[in-house]
């Protein structure tokens, strides 16, 4: 009886799904998929929303580091090369461009923790994960420790 009332009273932000078909059951309160026959457990079915909705939620904060990135590994490219420039505290630009580097690099690699979203979920929701602009971050990050490295003291 529980999972009927689960079944008409649907809460979740995405909406419910076959386990096997992914077969959208919304305004459906059976027992069993119209489509594939198979028996639905609607806790089940409620517990794969919310896993898949947090996945999402995931996703768009490591989306949102990867915007973030490009800024980092600018403002540590202006230490390295203001103070290089200036002749001034040479040493300390080189180490603050290098720290602003690694999270430049490390704002690209959360990406790859984002968990792979089903299809029926991205036909609701559209985020994908910004896998080219992560790549480009950690190219900066790298590209960055290696001017921080390898600039020819002045
Ligand atoms: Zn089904």
């Amino acid at each position: 009886m529980y999972s009927k009332y689960i079944g008409r009273d649907w809460s979740e932000k995405l909406p419910p799904v076959c386990p096997k078909c992914e077969y959208n059951l919304t305004g459906i309160s059976s027992e069993q998929c119209p489509e594939c026959g198979k028996t639905i457990y609607w806790l089940d079915v409620q517990s794969n929303a919310r896993n898949v909705y947090h996945a999402l939620n995931q996703t768009e904060d490591y989306n949102d580091l990867v915007d973030v990135g490009p800024y980092v590994g600018a403002a540590g490219t202006f230490f390295v090369l203001v103070f290089w420039i200036a002749r001034w505290a040479d040493g300390l630009g080189r180490v603050i461009g290098v720290v602003l580097a690694m999270l430049t690099i490390a704002s690209g690699m959360q990406i790859l923790r984002s968990k792979r979203v089903p299809a029926w979920a991205r036909d609701v929701v559209e985020v994908e994960p910004k896998y080219i602009k992560a790549v480009i971050n950690i190219s900066f990050g790298l590209a960055l420790i290696a001017i921080a490295i390898f600039l020819p003291s002045l």
